[in-house]
């Protein structure tokens, strides 16, 4: 078996198309949905996902704004913006580009982000709301990762899934998703004795530890879904995931490639997030 290939890009781009369609009709009734990024001090790997944010937002009809503040600016003055940022009505999704300098508790500036623009998905009250299936923002990565298997009609329901990475950013709410869904889920991590026991047992494999080569053709059982969410550098510059894919495409029915898989999904659903923001305000007002 050789495993189709998924295409994210193209994926992402469809999606986009629905999502900038919805832009615009807000625009018709005079409401442009708006993003706020909040950025502290100058990490270049936040600078390149910040414009790629404002970017993607630009070509969706949805208005960005990008709040710098330099390194050594307190909490209490990123604090202060956030509550001014939740109190007004023109902004509909607020997030903090992480990571953030030592000194700040990534913590409190998220539980101070308004629950209805918490577009990341990261305030308590959205993670609590994942437990019980009714989260007002789901994080941007696992929806992405959702949304890809959807357009896939890959089924969830009664599946065996093996999450591999238990963060609070991705593995973690994403296995909590497809449980949502109805799937029966492993989530392993650094810790996990013989990783191999549960991936091969998996119909779908969600792979989001960081780690390239982690993931190989044996540890696969044939026909499985296997989905790589790593971003990795190999020292000679390469992009790579953590799945060795053309080991594993030998194997899988789908796999997800890196570049080009489940990243352009990312930005996708935080474009997807805020319109529906935007959308709920309006309905609100
Ligand atoms: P993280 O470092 O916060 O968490 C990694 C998780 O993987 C931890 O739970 C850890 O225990 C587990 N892990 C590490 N080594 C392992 C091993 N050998 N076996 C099993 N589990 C192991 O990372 P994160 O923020 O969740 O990101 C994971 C990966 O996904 C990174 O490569 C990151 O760059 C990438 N990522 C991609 C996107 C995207 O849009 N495609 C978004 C977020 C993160």
């Amino acid at each position: 078996m050789v495993a189709k290939i998924i295409d994210g890009v193209a994926i992402a781009k469809a999606v986009r198309v629905g999502i900038a369609a919805r832009a615009q009709a807000l625009a018709a009734r005079g409401i442009q949905p708006s993003l706020t990024v909040i950025v502290v001090g100058e990490n270049p790997a936040s600078a390149v996902y910040v414009r790629n944010k404002v970017r993607a937002c630009g070509e969706a009809g949805i208005h960005s704004d990008v709040v710098h503040f330099p390194g050594d600016a307190t909490e209490d003055q990123i604090l202060s913006r956030i509550r001014a940022l939740n109190a007004d009505q023109t902004v509909h999704g607020i997030l903090v580009q992480l990571p953030l300098p030592q000194h700040i508790s990534v913590r409190r500036l998220l539980e101070t982000i308004a629950v209805d623009k918490d577009v990341d998905g990261f305030h308590l009250y959205n993670v609590g709301g994942l437990v019980i299936g009714q989260t007002v923002f789901p994080p941007c990565t696992p929806y992405g990762v959702q949304k890809i298997l959807e357009h896939e009609n890959i089924e969830i329901e009664g599946k065996n899934v093996t999450v591999v990475g238990a963060s609070n950013i991705v593995g973690k709410p994403m296995a909590l998703m497809l449980m949502q869904r109805e799937a029966t889920v492993a989530i392993c991590h650094a810790k996990t004795r013989d990783l191999a026991q549960y991936t091969i047992l998996a119909d779908i494999v969600v792979v989001a530890a960081g780690k390239p080569g982690l993931i190989v053709a044996p540890m696969i059982r044939t026909g499985a879904v296997v989905i790589d969410v790593g971003i990795n550098f190999l020292p000679n510059g390469k992009l790579v995931g953590d799945v060795d894919f053309e080991g594993v495409r030998q194997k899988a029915s789908y796999i997800t490639p890196v570049p080009g898989g489940v990243g352009p999904m990312t930005v996708t659903m935080l474009l997807e997030n805020t319109v529906a923001a935007a959308e709920r305000a309006t309905k609100a007002a």
